[in-house]
């Protein structure tokens, strides 16, 4: 089994304030890169270092005054023969990446993952550039870093100093040649406020529509409308919900909803679309992505819908774990143009 030391211990400057505590969509950035590994299975063992209350999710060790001195410490709490090292500032790591320094520490002993360099290299003299090397055999370093413990606790041991930039170098001086494995763009490092903003998101956009019967219920949005007419559907014909699971699906780069929950599948009949709501998010979930916010439009000439929008609000945003602030929706008609239709669209931002 594996633990991971969480850096959180960093001054962020750079950033205006402690960048670990601002907010990515409901959770901070901390929670976020937390949540990254403890979905793990082969993680047994969280160890965050730096200034944060106790959880029961994770250990807390206190930070040093260096990188180098809160490695130290959070590699004295480790209680795994394997141990990564991650930067809090990554919270998009993905769960392959997890998965390929892991997978590379058991074969090789030890697993960096990085990416190549697109921009070109130049070496300067105060304000004159002198060399162009090649950037041919140079790469960026990104974390999680993964070691046996034994061999990188004896590293920091070993070391003379405490200027090392992170934990490969201190392996490379003081133990041996670490192994490289491929990183990956989207694990970027948040270094200004700035890269919060739009870093990794993606967008999705949904639509459904149902014809309109006598003798059926109505549900849209997970809520019950009272209406003398309801939804000719397989399922319980929820459009609002069916035009969200479309919208997330394609956002995470899944297949539509007909091909997940098709409607000759005897299990989906009548079945409460909320349901197959909460298991999308599953999905989304498992890719380590969450919802920023939804808008949704639902095209319905009668009954009005008004009354019905705050309710719907927090039926929705219980199930897509995000607060009735995030959820936008408007109600329009069609004019009498198509009485027995409802139609809903949805927009989905993830990151
Ligand atoms: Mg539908």
């Amino acid at each position: 089994m594996f633990s991971v030391i969480i850096l959180g211990a960093g001054k962020s400057v750079r950033a205006g304030q402690n960048k670990l505590n601002m907010f990515i969509g409901e959770e901070t950035v901390l929670e976020r890169t937390v949540s990254s590994f403890k979905r793990n299975p082969y993680i047994s063992q969280v160890i965050i270092v730096g200034d944060y209350e106790k959880s029961d999710k994770f250990t807390v060790v206190k930070g040093g005054e260096t990188r180098f001195q809160s490695v130290k410490n959070g590699l004295e709490a480790v209680t795994n023969n394997f141990v990564l090292i991650h930067d809090g500032a990554r919270p998009f790591v993905s769960p392959e990446l997890i998965d390929r320094v892991r997978e590379g520490v058991a074969k090789h002993g030890s697993a960096i993952p990085v990416i190549p360099i697109t921009d070109s290299i130049r070496g300067i003299d105060g304000e004159k550039i002198i060399v162009a090397p090649s950037r041919e055999n140079i790469v960026f370093v990104q974390t999680p870093q993964g070691f046996k413990t034994q061999e990188i606790r004896l590293a920091y041991s070993r070391a003379k100093h405490t200027d090392y930039t992170d934990c490969s170098e201190v392996y490379l001086k003081n133990c041996g040649n670490p192994h490289i494995i491929s990183g990956e763009d989207k694990n970027k490092k948040l270094t200004t406020e700035a890269d919060l903003f739009g870093l990794n998101a993606r967008v999705g956009i949904g639509s459904d529509l149902h014809r309109l019967v006598p003798l059926r219920k109505l549900v849209l949005g997970g809520i019950e409308i009272a209406s003398d007419k309801g939804t000719l559907a397989h399922s319980d014909g929820d459009a609002v919900i069916h035009a969200l699971i479309d919208a997330i699906l394609t956002a995470i780069g899944e297949t539509d909803i007909g091909t997940h929950f098709p409607d000759t599948d005897f299990k989906f009949k009548d079945i409460d679309s909320a349901v197959l709501l909460s298991s999308v998010m599953e999905m989304l979930e498992k890719k380590n992505y969450k919802i920023i916010n939804t808008s949704i439009t639902i095209i319905l000439d009668s009954p009005k819908l008004k009354d019905y929008l705050p309710i719907m609000k927090v039926k929705l945003a219980n199930i897509l774990k995000i607060s009735t602030d995030k959820i936008g929706i408007s109600c329009k008609t069609t004019e009498g143009t198509a009485e027995d239709t409802v139609r809903a669209n949805a927009v989905v931002v993830i990151s």
